[in-house]
Formats: structure tokens, sequence, C-alpha cells
């Protein structure tokens, strides 16, 4: 069922298409969870590239709970994961990644403090960001290299079929 949320004022009439209603449908979550009026969270909006980006992000989030939260640029938004264990930095480590909402590309900066009361108080710093090249992209598995500052090299997320759709572990490829 249609249901309005909000009434915005940061677009004009002539910005309104139908490519945009997909796109809010994707930052849907992103949008519904946060209050632009009380976190200095970018609000943002889909960017009109599609496919393969080319940025990545990690951000070191101090939420109730600390945790990593992994993006990678796709369809004009960042895909995202929550990593409670941090990035594995080593090939024999597998870390569960858990597939939380599109961010939008903006949020690939975003360095603060959310305030509390709000969706993931906490402080948020960036632990680490650059470049990714993608390998696989499918419903099952996802494949890419990474070039940060941090992390270099192959990566791969695998979806969790048994522990729920949104739960992938985290995996360092071999070189
Ligand atoms: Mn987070």
């Amino acid at each position: 069922m249609p249901r309005f949320q909000q009434l915005r004022n940061d677009k004009s009439s002539s910005e309104c298409s139908v490519d945009q209603l997909s796109g809010d449908q994707t930052l849907k979550d992103y949008h519904s969870k946060r209050n632009f009026k009380t976190t200095k969270e970018p609000e943002g909006g889909i960017e009109k590239k599609k496919g393969d980006g080319k940025i990545f992000v990690i951000q070191e989030h101090h939420a109730r709970r600390l945790h990593y939260d992994f993006r990678l640029e796709r369809d004009g938004v960042l895909k995202s994961w929550a990593v409670p264990k941090g990035i594995p930095e080593s090939t024999n480590e597998k870390r569960l990644a858990v597939e939380t909402e599109d961010h939008p590309i903006e949020y690939a900066k975003f360095e603060g403090n959310i305030p509390e009361g709000q969706y993931g108080a906490g402080t948020v710093t960036i632990w680490d960001k650059g470049t990714y090249e993608t390998k696989v992209w499918d419903e099952k598995m996802i494949e890419f290299t990474l070039n940060g500052k941090r992390l270099r090299g192959r990566y791969v997320l695998v979806r969790l079929k048994r522990a729920g759709e949104k739960s992938w572990l985290m995996l360092k490829g071999k070189e």
C-alpha cells in the first residue's frame, strides 16, 4: 500500500521521475530509519549510475555494540553489511557480515556522532576506504578486490542460506 512519508522540499517537481521513484525505493529503509533534522548523516539520494561502482568504505561504528560497516558502491547506492568482529585480514578468518539497508553514496564521507535516541546512535569513523573491482556479483556470492589503505587484495562474501537471508560470511581470498 502506498503511504505518504514526507514532503521533499529539496526537489522541484521537474526532478520527480520514475527513475527517481525506483531510487527512493532503494533508500526507503535508510530514510525511514532516520530523522534528518536530528542526525548529521546525509539524506542523499540515488545517483544515476548503474552497475559497478568504484568506491568502498569501512566505517568503525561505536553503536550499542561496536561493529564495522562495510559498504560497496553499486547501482548508485552503497550496498552495506555490518561486520561485528571486523574485516578478516588473513585467509583463515571467517567473519559474519549482516546485510543492512542501502546507504546513499555520500555516506562514504560520513564521520561523526549520531545523537542519542537516533538509529545507530554512537560515533562513526572511517576505518578504511578506497576503490574496488568486482569479479563476481550474484545472489549467492560477491567476489572483489579491494584497493584501500589498510585492506588490499581479494575478498569474498558468501550468502549463508540457512542462517537467514541477511547473513553472509566474509572471507579473505588467497592471492
Ligand atoms: Mn552501523
